[in-house]
């Protein structure tokens, strides 16, 4: 069954009305609710560490940052939208005994709900806002008219009437201007991250170092084997986000067309799929969540490790340089 989209029409912004707003943290999320919540006429604060660069960006957006305990204090509303890394540690120490009966809890994306990070306390309501795009995009398409679709949730706490709440927050930051789409933080929570563990992420990294790896072992030039398997995954990536995939299949070439046909299913196997079908199930028995978390609780040894062997990659040195003959495609490093 399709799911129901609500739009603008369906949410009452007056449910926000006399209420406090807080904000924990400026970064991506952050700078885009706080400023679309407060051109939608709420009453917005925020929370953000002195002596950083989102702190010095809030202040310049007309803001007051508070620590995260006075801004939670004085909040009906709290959003919490620090890395999800930290959420847990700044919930205990500066959240969760600020926090009174009839507040409602707003997350962005459900991890510390879903796998229990958070202890919501008696008569608070957690709820999902989760827009379908980095905060930049909630901004300039709020500031435009538009806005990022958005998926709602009821968490522990919440009932029909934090349903309104969570439509007039989505319509707050412009997300029913798009429309907006009802969830379970469960669903929310194991869709994202196998999401970004099998295709988005792992699945198209580990695609194109594979290709890579191949055509350079068999001894074509790297720049050759970059071309092909990394910067052109963005020419098939644009067609399949205009169009799908008949769409991508019709601008390619007709040869293209069958080697997608006849190869791709060569490469993407019944052991792939069983494969998929192992982590999603690691994702829903909590596994992934508990070694994230104690990876973090150990000062993340084996992440940092992985970041500087990936780092190292030979992908990365052919595509520096190539980027680089290539003005237009804006280059980043970091
Ligand atoms: P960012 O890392 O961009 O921003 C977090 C901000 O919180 C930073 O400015 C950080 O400061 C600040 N901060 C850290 N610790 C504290 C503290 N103790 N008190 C106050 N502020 C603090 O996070 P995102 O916006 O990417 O993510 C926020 C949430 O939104 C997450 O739950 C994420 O899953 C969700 N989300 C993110 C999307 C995205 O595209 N980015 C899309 C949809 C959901 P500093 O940088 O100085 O450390
Ligand atoms: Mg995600």
């Amino acid at each position: 069954m399709p799911a129901k989209v609500y739009y603008d029409k369906d949410a009452d912004l007056a449910l926000l009305k006399n209420k406090t707003i807080a904000i924990l943290g400026y970064g991506s999320q952050g700078h885009g609710h706080a400023q679309n919540l407060r051109d939608s006429g709420c009453n917005v604060i925020i929370a953000e560490l002195p002596g950083t660069a989102n702190h010095d960006q809030a202040v310049k957006d007309g803001f007051e940052p508070l620590s995260a305990a006075e801004a939670t204090k004085k909040a009906d509303i709290i959003t919490i939208l620090l890395p999800d890394e930290i959420q847990a540690d700044v919930f205990r120490a500066e959240v969760r005994d600020n926090l009174s009966p009839g507040n409602v809890l707003v997350c962005a994306h459900g991890f510390n709900v879903h796998f229990n990070q958070f202890e919501i306390p008696q008569g608070v309501a957690a709820i999902l806002v989760a827009p379908k795009g980095p905060g930049h995009l909630v901004r300039a398409e709020y500031v435009k008219g538009g806005g990022v679709p958005c998926l709602i949730g009821l968490g522990p706490g919440a009932d029909d009437s934090s349903r309104g709440i969570a439509l007039a927050y989505a319509k707050g930051i412009g997300g029913a201007r798009a429309g907006v789409i009802e969830t379970t933080f469960a669903e929310e929570v194991e869709t994202d991250l196998f999401g970004e563990q099998v295709v988005l992420c792992g699945g198209v990294s580990a695609l194109i170092k594979a290709g890579y790896e191949t055509l350079v072992e068999a001894g074509y030039q790297p720049e050759m084997a970059y071309f092909e398997c990394m910067h052109e995954v963005k020419l098939i990536v644009d067609l399949l986000y205009q169009g799908g995939l008949n769409y991508m299949r019709y601008s390619i070439s007709n040869t293209a067309e069958y080697g997608d046909y006849t190869r791709g299913p060569r490469i993407i196997t019944d052991e792939t799929k069983a494969e998929m079908k192992k982590i999603l199930g690691e994702i829903q028995k909590g596994e992934f969540a508990r070694e994230w978390i104690l990876e973090n609780k150990a000062g993340a040894p084996s992440f940092k490790a992985l970041r500087r062997l990936e780092r190292e990659h030979g992908i990365e040195a052919v595509g520096r340089q190539l980027r680089r003959l290539m003005p237009w495609i804006d280059a980043k490093e970091v």
